[in-house]
């Protein structure tokens, strides 16, 4: 096995025995990137600083090569959420889980695609163009953490950060058949994330197995005055919560996400899961979570509200693009605002302005964005008297698996869609995560997705531990179907 190839805590167990080292293991994945990329296309920049291993440089606790969506600031570094708009923008200071990755060693490579804005579901409204889907280069990564989810699974990094505000690190994760962790919101602070939903937005981790998203969400998480939606409670070591046992456990099905629409091939890969874990000892139930049904809705009318008030930034003055029509239409002043947003914007971020500034101006606010937030109460109680009664709850990540590049660009609203077994947990706050559970016989990852309370995150390890270490498929790697 090449070491690119390797997971973090196997490269870390390398290390110990002095089998490598953090330059070796550094290389190895720098040369496949710039091999692989070539196809994958889940990169859009490498750091401008490469890291130095010279003999002056303090040894590093976790060497572990690295990628970061490009919403996530490193000082210095351009970083553009994949829009024309943010061109050229250079952030004047690090992420607060920039500067946990950089303190705990790991190495940064670069940038991975997303959605314009993180506003998508397979990284093809990114102003760069679409990333591929390593199992399938006709398919899309899922998105909008495409790049990030693709870029672990052709080992191009060893691990990466996405951002969650409706499924982007899960959904993405399930189509490319790696992990990917949304954690409770207020668990890892987003200061220095660029802002989508600032009620929804988390950052997560995207890695290879169960052991390795542990790991990293052991160095990201913690409270952050900076960032005022984070909050103050402990961190638990979360390497201590993989038992390969669920004995006692309680899990529940929501008889709601068993829907039409559902790929038979992703329902049978679920059902195939359950009985993994009933052999471990869990005991399943069916439950209910009689909201879901407005839950896509829900989450359009208040994730496009907050981000047409984020998007307001932008105007041309302080970050990124500025443009000047050739022929005077208002005033300089308003024609720059004008000319930067018209061209700085491709159509799906239009289109969420669009909608969000509607559902805010007056006369339609109390109608649209303060109907959502209080469905959204009623959707965060669901989950509330679920948990009264289970431990976990399993669904899919994804009605379908991968679909192919183009197949539904033109129609926002299937794309919308393919979010309806993620988006629950933003709207409620709760934790979950992505795992594989299979393959479909085209040879694409099937993702078994875990939901539990509130920084439970412990739970949700143990479950996916459990099942993962009962099952094969994240040893299965592209290349070798
Ligand atoms: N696909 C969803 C959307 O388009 C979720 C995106 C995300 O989580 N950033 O909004």
């Amino acid at each position: 096995m090449n070491l690119f190839e390797h997971p973090a805590h196997e490269l870390l167990d390398l290390l110990k025995a002095q089998k490598t080292s953090a330059q070796a293991i550094f290389e190895s994945v720098f040369s496949h990137l710039k091999q692989s990329d070539k196809n994958i296309k889940a990169f859009v920049r490498l750091s401008h600083q490469l890291p130095d291993f010279g003999p002056a440089v303090p040894s590093r606790n976790y060497p572990i090569p690295i990628a970061l969506k490009d919403n996530i600031c490193v000082e210095g570094q351009e970083v553009t959420c994949c829009s024309h708009i943010l061109e050229g923008f250079k952030p004047p200071y690090d992420a607060t889980v920039t500067q946990k990755l950089k303190k705990s060693g790991a190495l940064i490579l670069g940038n991975t695609n997303m959605d314009e804005f993180a506003f998508g579901s397979s990284t093809e409204n990114s102003y760069y163009g679409p990333t591929r889907n390593p199992w399938d280069t006709a398919c899309v990564p899922g998105g909008s953490s495409g790049g990030s989810a693709a870029a672990v699974a052709a080992h191009e990094a060893v691990w990466a950060l996405g951002s969650d505000t409706g499924g982007s690190i899960r959904q993405p994760a399930a189509f490319c058949g790696v992990v990917g962790v949304k954690p409770t919101y207020g668990r890892v602070s987003r200061y220095g994330l660029i802002a989508f939903a600032s009620s929804l937005d988390q950052i997560g981790p995207i890695t290879k197995d169960v052991t390795d998203a542990a790991l990293l969400l052991n160095i990201i998480a913690g409270y952050d005055e900076r960032d005022s939606t984070s909050v103050n409670v402990p961190v638990p070591d979360y390497t201590k919560a993989l038992i390969n046992d669920a004995k006692g456990l309680k899990i529940g099905i929501p008889k709601e996400y068993f829907i039409e629409g559902m790929d038979p091939e992703v329902k049978q890969s679920i059902l195939e899961a359950i009985d993994v874990l009933k052999k471990k000892g869990a005991a399943f139930k069916e439950i209910s979570l009689p909201h879901t049904e407005y839950a896509v809705a829900t989450y359009y009318i208040i994730a496009t509200a907050e981000a047409s008030s984020n998007l307001a930034r932008y105007d041309g003055v302080q970050y990124g693009l500025r443009l000047q029509p050739q022929e005077t239409r208002k005033s300089a002043i308003v024609d720059m605002y004008e000319e930067t947003r018209d061209q700085g914007f491709g159509p799906e971020a239009k289109r969420r302005i669009m909608l969000g500034t509607y559902s805010l101006s007056s006369g339609y606010y109390d109608a649209y964005y303060l109907r959502g937030q209080k469905v959204r109460t009623l959707i965060k109680d669901d989950f509330d008297q679920a948990f009264k009664n289970c431990d976990a709850i399993l669904t899919p990540t994804a009605p379908t698996t991968a679909f192919r590049i183009g197949e539904k660009a033109n129609d926002p609203l299937s794309m919308y869609l393919s979010d309806i077994y993620t988006i629950s947990a933003n709207l409620a706050g709760v934790p979950a995560m992505s795992l594989p559970c299979g393959f479909s016989k085209n040879g694409l990852p099937i993702g078994l997705q875990i939901i539990t309370q509130s920084f439970a995150e412990e739970m949700m390890f143990r479950i996916a531990y459990t099942y993962e270490q009962n099952t094969d498929w994240h040893k299965r790697k592209v290349g070798q179907k």
